[in-house]
């Protein structure tokens, strides 16, 4: 073991380091596929001990890569040989929900699942949510402005994020966890800390904002045929719930008969002969009320053609069954493996047209390909899955230039919601300009000067442009 790590084992104690076999068993990307290459996977207890060990680094050179819940789609975890990791998995405290404030602080190694169960417990909601509630933790979903399956109503993290404390690449921390609401005084350096991936520092705690927990829910499959009748459904159901559609997750027919097939995993709700399928929701504050109201909204969209077929939950279980079709990612992934995934925006009206020119780019070069299109339709983004039975880079690369350019002439966003990472690093320059590239460097120089925090994620610092 080399000088440094004596000395960052001495901070830690034995329990906080990991070396040899026990880093290489890991993994550092999703889905799992090979070890971790690091030199070791540091985990430290507190911010002070990540502050420590941020010091030694600094001084020393040593990059250091951050790791939460490994959930992310991007590469953004990976670390190389030389790299040391630093996991806040023992970082996991949460402390009392404050239900007057409607705030509750917590470490950063502590999953998304558990803060939704400690809130309600305490009458509150969480609003954020996504499939891999299960193992993402609140640091990665802080460092990479998670959004899931309630931005249509509460918006990403950055809406539910109060406060953070996080450690600078030298080991200063900087605390600012006050759990206000309205806070105008100067810059919002919170802000620099969200979605940057792990490159501007270590987010170590967070104060977040809850919301009043739901007294009703309804959910329903709706099965349409024709994409204009989608948009439309959704903007009337929206205008007919009043403020109260919480979810509006759309699935192509591709996904539906990928995940459903003959009902062997999920029973079959609805026929898979539809286009489109939405698992619309509504929660609200009266049971009865929201409940005529949001069955009334769709016998009206019935009456209008606009769907052809629903089915509506009668009970939590019946709810949790709509929805374990919509996050069965396993079943996803088993269906189209070695998968290639995408995380795009462009407006509804140009959805349809973009994904049918993919899909024929697509069964042109490689015939045996196959695709599936689901995502948050209400919030503008959809996530494309698909398998062209290899991940050969050059083929992967063939790949995403079929989808990006067809989205750059549509004025897209490449990365909606997953981020950038490395594997969409070279595609950057489709949806940020030379100016606004140029000054993330900046702010990254300023924050970063030696650059040991999870390097060439995003973007390359210095990149050489002599040839
Ligand atoms: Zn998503």
């Amino acid at each position: 073991m080399n000088h440094l790590l004596n000395q960052v084992q001495e901070i830690v104690g034995p329990s906080g380091m990991l070396l040899g076999e026990d880093v290489a068993s890991r993994s550092d990307s999703w889905p799992p596929m090979g070890g971790c290459q690091a030199k070791a996977i540091i985990r430290p207890a507190s911010t002070e001990e990540v502050s420590k060990i941020l010091k030694l680094c600094h001084a020393a050179g040593q990059v250091v890569v951050t790791h939460g819940g490994l959930t992310g789609l991007v590469g953004g975890a990976r670390a190389d040989k030389d790299d040391i990791v630093i996991s806040l998995e023992r970082m996991n405290h949460i402390e009392p929900v404050d239900t007057i404030n409607r705030t509750v602080t917590l470490e950063a190694g502590v999953l998304l699942q558990r803060i939704q169960e400690a809130a309600e417990e305490a009458g509150l909601l969480f609003p954020l949510d996504l499939g891999a509630r299960g193992s993402a933790t609140i640091g990665g979903n802080i460092s990479t402005n998670a959004g899931g399956n309630s931005v249509i109503r509460y918006g990403m993290i950055r809406d539910q994020l109060l406060g953070v404390e996080a450690v600078l690449a030298d080991g200063t921390i900087i605390s600012s966890l006050k759990g206000v609401i309205k806070n105008n005084t100067g810059y919002d350096l919170k802000q620099l800390f969200i979605g940057s991936e792990g490159t501007l520092g270590i987010v170590t705690r967070a104060v977040l904002r809850l919301r009043p927990l739901p007294r009703s829910r309804n959910t329903a499959l709706v099965a349409i045929d024709d994409f204009d009748h989608l948009g439309r459904f959704l903007w009337d159901m929206d205008s007919a719930l009043g403020g109260t559609l919480s979810a509006f997750e759309v699935m192509w027919n591709d996904f539906y008969r990928l995940i459903v097939g003959d009902g062997d995993n999920h029973g079959q709700p609805l026929q898979s002969s539809h286009g489109f399928y939405v698992l619309i929701e509504s929660t609200g504050g009266h049971e009865e009320a929201d409940k005529s109201r949001f069955e009334g909204a769709l016998e009206k969209a019935l009456e209008q053609e606009l769907m052809v077929d629903a089915v509506i939950a009668q009970s939590k279980q019946q709810r949790e069954d709509l929805w374990a079709i919509r996050d069965d990612i396993e079943g996803l992934v088993k269906g189209l493996f070695p998968p290639i995934t995408f995380d795009i925006s462009l407006g509804i009206a140009q959805m349809d047209d973009y994904v049918e020119e993919v899909r024929q780019q697509l069964t042109e070069r490689w015939p045996d390909s196959r695709m599936v299109v689901f995502g948050h339709l209400g919030d503008g983004n959809i996530h494309l899955v698909l398998t062209i039975g290899s991940l050969e880079e050059n083929e992967v690369h063939a790949v995403e230039t079929i989808v990006y350019e067809a989205l750059g002439r549509r004025q897209g966003v490449i990365s909606a919601e997953h981020g950038i990472g490395l594997e969409k690093r070279e595609y950057l320059k489709h949806s940020r300009s030379t100016e606004e590239i140029a000054l993330m460097k900046t702010i990254k120089q300023a924050l970063d000067p030696k650059g040991i925090l999870n390097p060439g994620k995003i973007f390359v610092q210095h990149e050489d442009t002599s040839s």
